[in-house]
């Protein structure tokens, strides 16, 4: 039996992207070898001092500390558990906006940690006055998210951060998917910009690395440290990773990727993918759908059931938001053609629904 893969000819809602080709390539060169034994592989534990200095760039954190590990789920969860350990009280809770990813759930759960949630205004970004209201001499962490996973929304970071300062708490940000497209951005978000102590930033997402690859950085040493263990029998001694053996694929794909194309690369395709974003926006406006409006490339879109489980048969990879928008997500691989037969799709379906109405009258 042939065993492929689908392609991403149709895949709208994913933020999975065909890795860039060097990326791709050098994700075979070092699919063998384990940068959680630095010991024995040197070569891509290198390689990953480097992509993580790299990715410190792109966050405006000139010395970062961190590394690459298997996506945002765990980066998210070891920011938990970084203020878990450093939290001087023994029932520690962590506040998060409800649009916060649902890896902060697993986490809460895995650590045993309380989680808050804070609602969010208009703009669905965080609600400053309900944050303050959630916090207590307990908490030990707050999160915002930039670039939402279901509306794209970015939080406003140097208010959380500054309001997490305030009772001592440390101040997460999840940039998971955003992070690759924030740089070009008026949006104050990094490191430089607030006083965060720690950040998601994913390779695989709009990084274009290979699966899998994210990123976890950190301000300062001290942070890692609360979460090295001993190990007693590998060449070096300590480490502060969740799981032990990693992919050195999505390290070195991941530096691959970030020499091909941070910057210049990285802000075309910000560009490409807003204008398209803007431009599916007006599409939808204009057949009186009232999608809310892309702060990043992220549009979502009023859709009933059967409009969406149609297109679903037509062989659209798309999904809905917990509240029923459709989200297209601008990835790399999403072009104006594939829009443009999405809708003709949607065209037609809707014209069905409204024969159909008729036919029913
Ligand atoms: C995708 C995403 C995650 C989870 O990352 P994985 O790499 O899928 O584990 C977390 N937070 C945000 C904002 C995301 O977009």
């Amino acid at each position: 039996m042939e065993r492929r893969p689908e392609d991403f000819s149709r895949v709208l809602s994913s933020m999975c992207t065909r890795p860039h080709p060097a990326a791709r390539a050098a994700a075979e060169t070092f699919l063998a070898t384990n940068p959680g034994d630095p010991g024995t592989f040197p070569s891509v534990a290198a390689l990953e001092d480097e992509a993580v200095s790299m990715l410190g760039e792109i966050v405006g954190l000139p010395e970062p500390t961190g590394y690459i590990g298997t996506g945002g789920t765990e980066a998210n969860l070891q920011a938990v558990r970084v203020a878990k350990c450093l939290a001087e009280t023994d029932t520690p809770n962590i506040v998060v906006p409800t649009s916060a990813h649902f890896s902060f759930d697993k986490a809460a759960s895995i650590l045993d940690v309380e989680l808050r949630r804070v609602g969010v205004t208009d703009d669905r970004t965080i609600d400053l006055t309900a944050l303050e209201s959630q916090l207590d001499e307990d908490t030990a962490l707050v999160v915002a998210v930039t670039g939402t996973t279901e509306y794209g929304r970015v939080d406003p970071i140097p208010e959380v951060a500054n309001i997490a300062k305030e009772i001592g708490a440390r101040c997460h940000v999840d940039a998971a998917w955003g992070g690759f497209h924030l740089p070009f951005t008026d949006h104050r978000w990094q490191f430089d910009h607030a006083p965060i102590d720690s950040m998601t930033i994913d390779p695989h997402k709009v990084g274009q690395a290979a699966i899998p690859a994210g990123g976890f950085l950190v301000r300062d040493e001290a942070t890692l440290d609360a979460l090295t263990v001993e190990t007693p029998y590998l060449v070096t001694d300590r480490q502060p990773t969740l799981v032990g053996t990693r992919s050195g694929a999505g390290v070195a794909s991941t530096l691959a990727a970030l020499e091909a194309l941070w910057p210049d690369g990285y802000r075309s395709e910000y560009e490409r993918a807003m204008a398209l974003a803007t431009w599916l926006d007006d599409e939808f406006d204009s057949r009186g759908i009232d999608a809310i409006e892309p702060v990043l490339p992220l549009v979502s879109a009023p859709m009933d059931r059967s409009t969406f489980e149609a297109l679903r048969d037509e062989g659209w990879r798309i999904s809905r938001t917990r509240a029923g928008e459709v989200r297209i997500v601008v990835m790399p691989h999403v072009t104006r053609p594939q829009l443009e037969a999405f809708l003709d799709d949607l065209d037609a379906v809707m014209t069905q629904q409204s024969t159909d109405v008729v036919a029913e009258d």
